[in-house]
């Protein structure tokens, strides 16, 4: 609600901005490969993207 800056107590301040802050980044496990990926991504690592799923991305190997 618009009120003058300074009518805002301290208190009421912080209990609206209690909402402000940011979700943590919600990851989980590939299940070939183990390593973490982002939910309803393609798995970074190997290319896959679910258990029963096929290599989706094929994997280039990395030059030495
Ligand atoms: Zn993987």
């Amino acid at each position: 609600m618009a009120v003058p800056k300074r009518r805002v107590s301290h208190a009421r301040q912080g209990k609206r901005r209690s909402h402000h802050h940011l979700k943590p980044r919600q990851n989980t496990y590939c299940h070939r490969c183990g390593s973490a990926i982002l939910p309803h991504y393609v798995c970074w690592n190997c290319g896959y993207y679910n258990i029963q799923g096929k290599e989706v991305v094929a994997v280039e190997e990395e030059e030495k």
